[in-house]
């Protein structure tokens, strides 16, 4: 599981002409079961950046967040302010990539996303890593930043291990649907 990290980042300032709506969704009023995954507030607009200037890097993040936005029903938008999730081309303690997410009363609110930029590493047999494994581990770090967790499936773009799966499984579509319903 991932370590939390610092305090959340706040939220996007609202439009100053916009009335109490705009203000941080607070989460629904059901009383969150301890069995509960971490998840999102039902229907919140998740808010990320990409603090990382590479143009290839910024192509597959955004990609691999469009698939996670429609497979999970989570509007994320991108904002410069402010964002909940940050995005990093990073090598993060020998790891291909690591999310940590800070929760607050059970939910979601911020998540530092660190994805090992390909050209920058080598594999276990010495060749360079690739595109497809950069699109493998922002699938799978993106998944741990909407909620999802590890699974012992091969098929599951969530097992942790990297390999050659290069898209969401069957199972992991049904469990991004599920996320998006929590708390709704
Ligand atoms: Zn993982």
């Amino acid at each position: 599981m991932p370590e939390p990290v610092s305090a959340p980042t706040g939220k996007i300032a609202a439009p100053t002409s916009a009335g109490p709506s705009a203000a941080a969704p607070a989460p629904t009023g059901r009383v969150r079961e301890s069995t509960d995954k971490e998840s999102w507030p039902c229907n919140h607009t998740i808010t990320f950046r990409i603090d990382t200037d590479d143009p290839q890097f910024q192509s597959i993040a955004r990609w691999a967040i469009v698939k996670v936005s429609i497979l999970s029903h989570h509007p994320i938008a991108e904002t410069l302010y402010s964002p909940e999730v940050i995005i990093k081309m990073e090598t993060p303690e020998n790891a291909a990539g690591m999310t940590n997410l800070s929760t607050l009363n059970g939910f979601i609110v911020s998540a530092l996303v660190r994805i090992k930029f390909p050209g920058y590493a080598r594999n276990a047999r010495g060749t360079a890593r690739n595109n497809s494994e950069m699109w493998h581990v922002a699938l799978h770090e993106l998944g741990h930043m909407i909620g999802l967790e590890h699974q012992s499936d091969q098929s599951s773009i969530m097992y942790p291990t990297v390999n050659e799966v290069q898209d969401y499984s069957f199972g992991d579509m049904q469990q991004l649907d599920l996320i998006g319903n929590y708390n709704c």
